[in-house]
């Protein structure tokens, strides 16, 4: 399948930074010589015997032709994930701060046009929540908003995350790309890690998906990860909502954008999730698009591509798809999920962006983790 390089012409919103990389065409310019479609069953073999995979090997194990070797691609994966991580499983939960949103995404509930139940919780509110978390025994927390710098700006999140630091070891923020001096700010407020997924990577979808508000910006997102990093920020995540574009393609330029950071920012702590588009609320999509098959696969692959990096799993997924995938794969997962907006403390401001599939406890889940075997891990990094 051949893929759209061309990127969108439309100029920077006003205050949006631009840092004059050239990781995007690196990126696009590396996808475009690999068509994931192209590989054969003895092109998946070759990649597997091989120990260090290139971007030619990963699109290999994204082909078609690679699902007849989930297995053997499955044992491998075991392997690299206990060599780089033993047999720990990182939990956290999301919080939902804020649903205002000014984007018009066009699969998601939190769309501006939408009408939903918006709230912000105050922070005595945010508070609130937090201490609910805590009392589970979580120690990493991810804060997340809907992308809209009135009702939640920086001075705002960063208020939260310092909040949040006071009962957490592990911040992590999913809001609006920033500029680099305001991922300093957030930084420096006490967030330990950005997540921020591209969603599509195809340019010509992309802006067909995003019809307006900030977001329709591609590269302006794209460069977020690497405006983190420039602000200090430790870790960064990506991903791509597998299913609104062709997965295989998204899934190769995810894999190929996480490689790049990493290895222009050595120092970068790089993770990977596996979202896929899920019935929401005022539009129901075909969850089908991706099967849990060609998710595994894609897990798999990130895994073998990317031995070092950290990869999530979500509370969109089945419990029994994430018990089995936190063995061979992923590392961490979310545990005790509440989408709405104040959800974890009843207080229910908020309407939710996603139906979740996995609404087990805390405890449900950390026992699941011990009956494989696997250690629950609430934290794996030490504040000074
Ligand atoms: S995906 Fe994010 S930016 Fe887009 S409408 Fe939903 S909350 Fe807003």
């Amino acid at each position: 399948m051949a893929v759209d390089k061309s990127i969108d012409a439309e100029p920077y919103h006003e205050g949006m930074e631009d840092i004059g990389t050239d990781t995007l065409d690196t990126v696009l310019s590396e996808a475009s010589r690999i068509d994931p479609y192209s590989f054969s069953d003895s092109d998946v073999r070759r990649a597997l015997s091989t120990d260090d995979l290139g971007p030619e090997d990963f699109g290999a194990l994204l082909s078609p032709s690679a699902e007849r070797y989930l297995e053997r691609m499955a044992e491998r994966a075991r392997d690299e994930r206990l060599r780089h991580f033993g047999n720990s499983v990182c939990l956290f939960t999301p919080l939902y701060i804020s649903n205002y949103c000014t984007n018009g995404c066009v699969y998601c509930g939190f769309n501006s046009r939408n009408k939903i139940n918006r709230a912000k919780l105050d922070l005595d509110q945010v508070e609130e929540e937090l201490k609910a978390i805590a009392a589970t025994g979580l120690e990493e927390v991810l804060m997340l908003t809907g992308e809209s710098r009135t009702h939640s700006d920086v001075d705002y999140i960063c208020d939260s995350i310092a909040l949040a630091s006071k009962y957490f070891t592990n911040v992590g923020i999913e809001v609006y790309p920033m500029n680099s001096d305001e991922y300093r700010r957030v930084q420096e407020a006490g967030a330990d890690y950005v997540t921020v997924f591209q969603e599509t990577y195809d340019p010509s979808k992309y802006a067909e998906l995003h019809p307006y508000g900030n977001k329709r910006i591609f590269s302006y997102r794209f460069d977020a990860q690497e405006r983190a990093l420039m602000g200090g920020m430790r870790g960064v995540a990506f991903g791509a909502l597998l299913g609104l574009d062709d997965f295989r393609n998204d899934a190769l330029r995810c894999g190929l954008h996480a490689a790049e950071i990493q290895r222009r920012y050595p120092h970068a702590e790089i993770s990977m999730s596996l979202p896929r588009l899920r019935p929401f609320i005022h539009h129901e999509n075909d969850k089908n698009a991706v099967g849990e098959r060609q998710l595994l696969q894609v897990s798999l692959a990130y895994r073998l591509f990317l031995p070092y990096a950290g990869q999530t799993i979500s509370t969109r997924e089945r419990p029994d798809f994430r018990n089995g995938i936190i063995g061979l794969s992923a590392t961490k997962m979310s545990a005790g999920v509440s989408v709405g907006i104040g959800g974890h403390s009843g207080q229910n401001k908020g309407d939710g962006q996603f139906i979740i599939s996995d609404p087990r406890s805390l405890e449900e889940i950390v026992d699941a983790i011990r009956e494989q075997g696997l250690q629950p891990v609430m934290n794996d990094y030490v504040r000074t």
